[in-house]
């Protein structure tokens, strides 16, 4: 009797700022991820940044994007697959 062993390699995500295609760990589904910015760590420290050098512009931080942080969810049930964080 042969034994047929399957080996599932379970990669791990990288999560960009861009979508990506992967599994979605609620639903199952295989998805392209829906990407939303959000204030993370990166932004608030820029903020403190900008507001000691140049108070009046210290919300230019969080209207930027690349400051921020990147949630990957699923286009099918919402779940959160993943948060790619720029600290
Ligand atoms: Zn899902």
């Amino acid at each position: 009797m042969a034994t047929q062993t399957t080996v599932i390699v379970a990669q791990p995500a990288m999560y960009g700022e861009a979508p990506c295609q992967t599994t979605c760990p609620n639903c199952r589904n295989t998805i392209v991820t829906t990407v939303q910015r959000e204030n993370g760590a990166c932004t608030w420290i820029a903020v403190g940044i900008v507001l000691l050098l140049c108070c009046p512009c210290f919300f230019i931080p969080l209207i930027i994007d690349t400051c921020k942080d990147t949630r990957h969810s699923c286009p099918s049930c919402n779940a959160t697959v993943g948060i790619a964080k720029k600290l």
